[in-house]
This record gives structure tokens, sequence and C-alpha cells, in this order.
């Protein structure tokens, strides 16, 4: 046998390779608006073993979303329902919103997508890699003071909005498109992808549009079913504590929003940074899945509750709602060269 017809024999037969990837999509996208969702669960083998723990841990991998992240759904969502109530025009609103996150990078592409100028406010301790990305889509920055915090950053917002001829502001801690499309999509796509074999949802609390959503539409779908939310310990508002500083962004805004409906949810899950970050960090080495810091956080709460004995055989379910680039200049990467 020559060289090459080893080679060819060895290789997997034609169809093998490509049967272990996604299945291709089928269709052509008019926008790329249209290619937020469908995110995949991911099972956490390793992880799991490593624990001995006796649930499975399903991972709902957010940063498969066209820019990143899990707010890619409420940047499109909120701008169609803002145009479907004839409240926004493309070519003519001018789009403001204060955003320190993923919400600010979301509505960057949704609104150069559909026609939109944005202006996003935010302190000037933003990263770079955010505001360079911000400015890559055209958006223009207000940058605030630092030591106003966020506050100074919505009171920039407001005043540009009273001031400027036709602005708006999809208020993302305010807007109920945001809860409402995780009820549509979000919970939507766990209860399909697992054939309604769901025990149990855990989610980081920002707006709290994540874990409002997947209630609202989960919980009257199977009794018994639970939803957790995950705050900071170190700013543990929901629970009763005063808010603080801490490095979990995305997660703890330190006020109790609009957009989270507690009442929906079984339980409110107080993670510490520390917590976080080493989960996030176990979640790279072990599975090979490079997460961000408040995935950390809510896997970290979801492996606590699998290790209860009145989870064993239950399916359990973590949104990861960013990857670990996003966060090159934090503690997520301290201590590695
Ligand atoms: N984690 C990260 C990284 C986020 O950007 C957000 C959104 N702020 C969340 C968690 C929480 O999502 P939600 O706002 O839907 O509660």
């Amino acid at each position: 046998m020559t060289d090459r017809e080893s080679l060819v024999k060895k290789a997997p037969p034609p169809g093998r390779l490509a049967a272990d990837f996604a299945a291709p999509r089928g269709r052509v996208y008019d926008s790329i608006t249209e290619t937020v969702g469908g995110t995949p669960l991911v099972a956490l083998p390793r992880l799991t073993a490593q624990d001995g723990l006796k649930a499975r841990v399903l991972l709902k991998l957010e940063f498969f979303n066209p820019l990143g992240s899990v707010k890619d759904r409420i940047g499109v969502a909120m701008l169609r329902d803002a145009e479907a109530r004839g409240d926004i025009t493309p070519g003519k609103t001018v789009l403001v919103e204060p955003t320190s996150g993923n919400t600010g990078i979301s509505l960057a592409f949704a609104a150069a997508a559909m026609g939109y100028r944005l202006i996003v406010a935010m302190p000037e301790s933003a990263s770079i890699e955010r505001r360079k990305m911000l400015r890559l889509m055209d958006v223009q920055l207000e940058l605030t003071p630092a030591n106003l915090g966020m506050g100074g950053a919505i009171r920039r917002a407001e005043d540009l909005v009273k001031a400027l001829p036709d602005a708006w502001m999809p208020s993302q801690f305010q807007n109920d498109a945001n809860p409402a499309v995780h009820a549509m999509t979000t919970a939507e796509e766990i209860w399909t992808d697992t054939s309604g074999e769901v025990d149990c949802v855990v989610a980081g609390l920002g707006t709290g549009g994540t874990a409002s959503g997947i209630a609202h539409a989960l919980k009257p779908r199977k009794p018994g079913l639970k939803v957790y939310g995950v705050e900071p310990a170190e700013s543990a508002v929901l629970n009763g504590d005063e808010p603080g500083p801490h490095g979990i962004q995305g997660i703890g805004p330190g006020f109790c929003p609009h957009t989270l409906d507690l009442k929906a949810l079984d339980g409110v899950l107080d993670i510490s940074e520390r917590d976080a970050l080493a989960t996030a960090r176990r979640c790279a080495r072990v599975e090979g899945i490079p997460i961000g810091i408040s995935s950390g956080a809510a896997l970290y709460a979801a492996l606590q509750l699998a290790a209860q004995s009145e989870h064993e055989g239950r399916t359990i379910v973590a949104i990861a709602p960013s990857f670990a680039e996003r966060y090159l200049s934090t503690t997520l990467f301290t201590g590695l060269s």
C-alpha cells in the first residue's frame, strides 16, 4: 500500500466527522439580527464527575449569539418592539442608552443593522475593549466622570434625550420587551432542546429579564420546576443586604429593577466573586468552555444545587451570558501569563 492509499484508508468515512458538528442551518439570513438565539445547551460531564454529582448540569452558551452575549436578544427585541409601537423610525430616531456593559455592544449592532444612530453614555472607567467595540460600530460615546458611577451616565443619557429632537431610550431596566423576549426565545429553546426534561434553571440577575422571562414561560408548564436567580454575595440587596462594590460584571446592579419579577423566582442565591472566578476558570480548564464571570457565578450555584439530594437524577440548566474574552482586563485573567 502506498503512503497515500494508507492515508485515505485511515480518513474517516465521508460524513462521519460532519456528523459530530452542528447541522447546516438550511437557510440564508437577510440580516445579522435574525441570527440571534438558538444557542446550544451543553452537558458538563467532566465537572459533574469531578464533583461526584448525580444530577445532570447543562450550560446554555449565550456567547453563541452574534455579538457574543445574552444581551443580543434584548438589543434586537427592544428595537423591534419600539418599531412595532411606532415609537422609533430608522434614519430618524436617535437611540440613547446608559450602559457600561454588554447591552451597549448588543444595541450597537442592532442599531447599525436596523438603521439607527446610537449614543451610549458610560463612566470613563469602562474598559478600553468595550469602548473600542462601540466606536467600531460608529456609536457616539458620552463618557461621564468615573466617580459618579452609573448614576452619572444615567443622568447624562436622560439630559440628552430631553435635549435632542427625536431621541428614545430603550431603558433595559424598565422595558417589558426584555423579560418578554426571554420568555419567547430563551425559555422556549431550553424547553425544546431538553424535550421538557428540565427541573431547575439558574440565571444571574442584572436587569432580571433572563430569569423572570424563563420563570414566566416555564413554571406554568411544569409544576415543580424551579428558577433561581444569582446575585453577588458582596452586594446581596435582594436578600436584604446593603449594596456594595463587586467584580461580577453584568449582575448585581444594587437595586431591584422593574424587569425583575422576584415573586416569579424560587429564590436568590448569593455567590461570592471568588467562587464565580474560580468556577469560570475551572470550566475553561476542565470542559474547554471559557465563560465570563457572571457565568461562573451561575454555574457555581448550579453545581451547589446539583449536590443536594433532592436534585439527584434531575436536570439543572445554568445560563452562561458571555465569553471569557470580554473580560481580558479583569481579575478573571489575573496571574495568567
Ligand atoms: N451576565 C452578564 C455578563 C450580563 O451582561 C447580563 C446582562 N446585564 C447578565 C448576566 C444578567 O442578565 P439579565 O439582565 O437578563 O438579568
